[in-house]
């Protein structure tokens, strides 16, 4: 870690020509284990924080200007400081770091002229959330030291990709990337915003898979599926009042619906329920049932919430066909992106080339993959 912020320094004082010794704030991807498409739902999640994150190097300017470079990008942007109040969002990766900015300067914090160099090891567009890895360091860069109570900068980072970058996403990414723990993986009630620390089991060795796709239908598709909850907790409203959102109704309410939104609901429903049985096997160690409850995931997002893709599926079920994995599942808001794959440690060798090869031999092209090792959330990375 300190070793990629001594190259982040020397990168930022060659991009901007400066000798300022620039300091460097660290926020990490994450992997959802279960719970998908709950958190705008206001249900459980369980997330793991990532060793992989976004640094971003920042230095103050004294001419009035924000300038932020993305070297995954390799482009560069700027703002004058006076002109927050009046920022459009420009359709592009920059967003996320403007909505940043006018979302602090909404909640009272003072923005200040700056050079920001970001520098991220997170997959991007993969459902390893490098969106919320990018908003989380560049609002601590812009604090730079100034103290944040970390809920609020979460709920300012949740709200710069809702209202600004205009994706209604929940909170689960902001929120695991600023508290998520060391070895374990967060339990998170996403209606309270309180959290529980979950261990997991030695034996159980957690590998994400990177299909390496992003089928365009994502954004669109998540946004139908936000409304359609919505239109589920209309109708269950209608009969029962005191059903809020998703996280209230149960599998008794689904009575009231049909057609896709009894499926979206239905999955919903399920998916709360597979997280607290999750986090139950996790406790006794039973590597089987938390397989099983991965597959039962999977198979929910794949068929209720239709939000899976053919490799995302080829992926799963050729997982689940190797001896020694407990189960697999999409992870993320899916179409592309990532799975989760349990499966003893013995194997991991085993199942790294077997999926490599036979996703080549289908697709044309090797996936990518990440050991799942739960890191601590987002801070300053000191050198
Ligand atoms: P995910 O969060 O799962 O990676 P999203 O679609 O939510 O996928 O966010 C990906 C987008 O976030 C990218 O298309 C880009 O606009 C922005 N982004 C993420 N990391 C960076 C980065 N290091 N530099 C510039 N933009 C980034
Ligand atoms: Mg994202």
């Amino acid at each position: 870690m300190a070793g990629t912020a001594r190259r982040l320094i020397e990168a930022f004082q060659r991009k901007f020509q400066t000798e300022l010794v620039p300091r460097v704030y660290r926020a990490p991807g994450r992997v959802n284990l279960i719970g998908e498409h709950t958190d705008y739902n206001l249900g459980f999640v369980l997330p793991v924080a990532l060793e992989l994150a976004c640094y971003v190097a920042v230095a103050p300017r004294d001419d009035g200007w924000i300038r932020v470079y993305s070297a995954n990008m390799d482009q560069e942007r700027s703002w004058p400081v006076e002109a927050l109040e009046e920022l459009q969002r420009s359709g592009d990766w920059s967003d996320y770091v403007a909505g940043v900015a006018v979302q602090l300067h909404k909640a009272g914090v003072a923005i200040h002229a700056c050079d920001l160099y970001i520098d991220s090891e997170v997959p991007t567009g993969s459902g390893l959330s490098s969106s919320a890895a990018l908003e989380v360091s560049t609002a601590l860069a812009f604090l730079d030291g100034r103290p944040m109570d970390p809920l609020e900068l979460a709920r300012i980072c949740r709200a710069a990709e809702v209202e600004f970058v205009g994706m209604p996403c929940g909170i689960m990414d902001q929120y695991i990337s600023i508290f998520g723990r060391r070895n374990a993986a967060l339990k998170i009630d996403c209606r309270s915003l309180k959290f529980d620390v979950v261990r997991l089991p030695e034996r159980a060795q957690f590998v994400a898979v990177n299909t390496m796709v992003k089928h365009e239908l994502g954004s669109s598709a998540y946004r139908d599926r936000v409304r359609e909850c919505q239109e589920a907790v209309t109708r269950i409203q209608s009969r029962y009042p005191s059903v809020q959102s998703l996280r209230d109704a149960t599998l008794e309410h689904l009575g009231l619906l049909d057609g896709v939104v009894l499926k979206r609901a239905r999955h919903v429903i399920t998916e709360n329920e597979r997280v607290e049985r999750f986090v139950t096997a996790a406790a006794r160690a039973d590597l089987v049932e938390m397989g099983r409850l991965f597959v039962d995931s999977h198979r929910s997002l794949q068929y209720d919430y239709e939000v899976s893709c053919e490799e995302l599926d080829f992926l799963v079920d050729t997982a689940i066909a190797i001896p020694g994995v407990y189960g697999a599942r999409m992870t993320g808001g899916g179409f592309g992106g990532c799975t989760v794959n349990l499966m003893a440690p013995s194997v991991a060798e085993r199942f790294r080339q077997e999926i490599a090869a036979k996703y080549r031999e289908r697709f044309g092209f090797e996936p990518a993959f990440y050991p799942v090792v739960p890191s601590d959330g987002a801070g300053p990375v000191v050198v």
